[in-house]
């Protein structure tokens, strides 16, 4: 498990066990929920469609073998149904709010019933713009019910009442893969299901969304130009397990995806020109569209690379980037490229003879 999130849950258990310091647990527990969800939404604003209907584990043992939409539904099913269904005696956000309808999920249950083919025809079927929706609607309402907690709730069991209740919503499958979660969360009391459907399963889950993601993003640059169309190199972006390449639709550079139409305006630009990027551009020297925006603390150095790519190829480029990076320590490139573009240059020249070019 994440070593930092792993650490942060054991220090927010730790607060909510005592009575004094229960308040600054919760509110701790609320805070990393939404750092938590930060993840979910990157992914799930940032993403074309089939991404969250892909397997790219199949067979693997562990959460990564779903589907990045089985996991969402996954966490936020179970977090309504507990939460809901357990805990405050209320109806669930995915029928109060017509989710039922509009995620057009084909099941009602927490999907543990389902696996290969069937797994992958579910995730097909919903649409993610609502399922995005619908979890953050289950996350703000659990939010508020945690805000509403007492510290001697945490004590409170649940007993046959409960069990029924859960077992007449229909929302739990018989499967033997999923009727078991029935008497897991009844053997808990308010602090176990805290401890488990509402932060630790969320940890689990989302580390396995990221694994499946970072796979999908290095299938999608698998036989595609590593050269971005600014001059940037894919094959040594430190982003490269969140974007799969401007050349694909997993394209999440930050360029692309604050746009408004999700197209970065260089790659746009170079489509609508007709060529293979900025480097082939006449006006390369004093364009300040997208990552050569004057701001950008990165555009000196993206120009630098595009006119190395110019003067010498793409081929000599990476192999030049090879070096830079087995030399250097660093994450972006305007760390050893700094801000003046005559400079960068220099730099690559540098390190280009060294590698013949
Ligand atoms: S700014 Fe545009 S062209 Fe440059 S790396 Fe990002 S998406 Fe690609
Ligand atoms: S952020 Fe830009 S350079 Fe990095 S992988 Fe994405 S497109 Fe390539
Ligand atoms: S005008 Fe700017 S963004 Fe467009 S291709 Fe030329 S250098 Fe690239």
């Amino acid at each position: 498990m994440d070593r930092e999130w792993s650490e942060k849950n054991k220090a927010i258990r730790a607060l909510l066990s005592k009575a004094a310091s229960f308040e600054a647990g919760m509110d701790a527990l609320v805070q990393f929920r939404a750092e938590m969800l930060g993840q979910i939404d990157h992914i799930m604003k940032d993403y074309p469609e089939d991404a969250f209907y892909q397997m790219p584990f199949p067979g693997a043992k562990g959460y990564h073998s779903k589907t990045l939409a089985y996991s969402v539904w996954h966490i936020f099913r179970i977090e309504d149904i507990v939460a809901h269904e357990m805990i405050a005696g209320d109806r669930q956000v995915l029928f109060s709010q017509g989710f039922d309808a509009s995620v057009r999920s084909p099941i009602v249950t927490t999907g543990n019933e389902l696996s290969g083919d069937a797994l992958v025809e579910f995730s097909r079927a919903l649409d993610i713009a609502q399922l995005h929706r619908y979890a953050r609607a289950v996350a703000e309402s659990t939010d508020r019910l945690l805000k509403d907690l007492k510290y001697p709730d945490l004590r409170r069991k649940f007993g046959e009442e409960t069990r029924t209740r859960l077992q007449d919503s229909g929302c739990v499958s018989d499967d033997e893969s999923a009727c078991w979660l029935i008497d897991y969360w009844c053997g808990k009391d308010v602090r176990g299901l805290i401890g488990m459907p509402f932060s630790r399963h969320w940890i689990m889950h989302i580390e396995a969304m990221n694994r499946i993601k970072n796979r999908l993003c290095k299938m999608a640059r698998r036989g595609v130009d590593p050269v971005a169309c600014c001059g940037l190199s894919c094959r040594h972006c430190f982003l490269a397990e969140w974007c799969g390449s401007c050349r694909t639709s997993y394209n999440v550079c930050a360029f692309a995806a604050c746009s408004p139409d999700g197209a970065c305006p260089n790659a746009k630009c170079c489509r609508e020109k007709g060529i293979d990027g900025c480097y082939e551009c006449d006006e390369l020297e004093v364009c300040e569209k997208g990552f050569y925006t004057p701001t950008n603390d990165g555009a000196s150095a993206a120009r630098a690379q595009s006119l190395y790519i110019r003067a010498h190829g793409k081929r000599a480029f990476l192999a030049m980037q090879d070096r830079l990076h087995e030399r250097y320590d660093f994450a972006k490139t305007q760390e050893i490229l700094g801000q003046d573009v005559a400079e960068g240059l220099r730099i690559m020249e540098a390190m280009g003879s060294e590698t013949g070019k």
